[in-house]
């Protein structure tokens, strides 16, 4: 594989201070993007080239464009965070540079080199820096790589040229209001991913798939989907963009134990589901991996041994799950309110992130 350099090309005209921090003072998640982006081109033979970081802007193509009618697309979501000396980091980037490979295996894309992944998002956050905010909190600045395929016809085979490109965008908290439990649909007929299937990489269709699942849910009053697995409709997978986890033993003298699904090949193998595996352990919780049905969840939770369920991924680190509903069945989970395992998982995670607490793991990634 090629590294090639990344050119900086910056714009005269970046957005005014006041015109940014009116920004950050409410940014939302994914409204508002920064000064800049990288890109970078891929073509067959002559593999990745003519990499620029250059002013933030809309992309001129061709209406026969591959990516635009087949999806041959993937991304990663990734944030760099204010630490309390001033500079900022990101958290992992190398795992989101190694799952963007095997999603690029996966959708039959070339596999950008993990060093040069860093790099972009690097020399991004570099560049954009008064973008990252500051105010503490949860804030910080999401960064989206990703690639598309840009060749131009109708033909449907892997195309013979690509853009990897990264745009930055400030992100507040994700759910608006705080750490508020969020109700779940559990989609007994719509699935979203299948055994051999892509649900494992993180392309653009996975979402794709789940949308009309996402409306039905948000008709019956809900926030969120939660799908089964596609052959059984027994076991319990994710939500559209998010892992579960299961806390047991809150309430009792026990230790609590959190529990996610198994990677069965048709989930996502989210970077804050690995991470809290340890913070867990870190914390004095026993965490592992196992198959969690339907019917376990909502008898679990109704014998009281199942105290709290949460959400996690990069984009809302992680939320509580309250009220359950199917079209057969509903059940609240830990009477609607967050646990208080879910919430002393969510701080330490955070405090990493942030850089309050020690990185014992070395999973902060400090720009200069
Ligand atoms: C990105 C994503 C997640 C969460 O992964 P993180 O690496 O923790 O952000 C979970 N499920 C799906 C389907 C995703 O696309």
């Amino acid at each position: 594989m090629t590294t090639p350099t990344i050119e900086l090309k910056p714009t005269s005209s970046p957005l005014s201070d006041a015109d940014r921090e009116a920004i950050l003072a409410s940014p939302g998640f994914g409204r508002h993007f920064t000064d800049h982006m990288v890109i970078i081109k891929w073509t067959d033979g002559r593999g990745w080239h003519d990499g620029q970081l250059v002013p933030y802007g809309p992309l001129s193509m061709d209406p026969a464009t591959n990516v635009l009618h087949y999806a041959q697309e993937i991304f990663e979501g990734l944030k760099a965070y204010r630490q309390p000396d001033g500079t900022v980091a990101t958290f992992r980037p190398e795992m989101n540079a190694k799952r963007f490979q095997s999603s690029a295996r996966r959708l039959g894309m070339p596999e950008l080199p993990v060093e040069t992944f860093i790099e972009a998002c690097d020399l991004l956050v570099q560049q954009d820096e008064a973008w990252v905010p500051s105010h503490g909190g949860e804030e910080s600045l999401y960064l989206r790589p990703f690639m598309i395929a840009t060749e131009i016809g109708l033909g449907v085979r892997p195309a013979n040229e690509y853009l990897f490109i990264v745009i930055a965008s400030p992100a507040g908290a994700y759910f608006a209001g705080g750490v508020k439990p969020v109700s779940i649909w559990l989609s007994e007929d719509r699935v979203r991913a299948v055994p051999g299937g892509v649900g494992d990489a993180k392309t653009g269709g996975n979402y794709a798939a789940s949308l009309l699942a996402q409306a039905e849910a948000a008709a019956k009053g809900c926030d969120q989907v939660a799908y089964l697995d596609a052959v059984e409709h027994k076991w319990v997978e994710e939500l559209g963009g998010m892992n579960l986890y299961f806390v047991y033993g809150a309430a009792s003298d026990q230790k609590p134990k959190i529990v996610t699904p198994t990677l069965t090949g048709s989930l996502l193998a989210g970077i804050t589901r690995d991470s809290l595996l340890s913070v867990a352990r870190d914390l004095g919780y026993e965490s592992e991996e196992a198959r969690v049905s339907i019917d376990q969840w909502r008898r679990d939770s109704e014998n009281g041994t199942l105290t709290e369920v949460f959400a996690c991924g990069t984009a809302a680190v992680i939320t509580p799950v309250g009220t359950v509903k199917s079209k057969s069945t509903e059940w609240q989970q830990s009477e609607g309110k967050p646990g208080e395992v879910t919430l002393k998982l969510r701080e330490a995670l955070l405090d990493i992130q942030r850089g309050v607490s020690e990185d014992k793991h070395g999973w902060m990634h400090r720009l200069g």
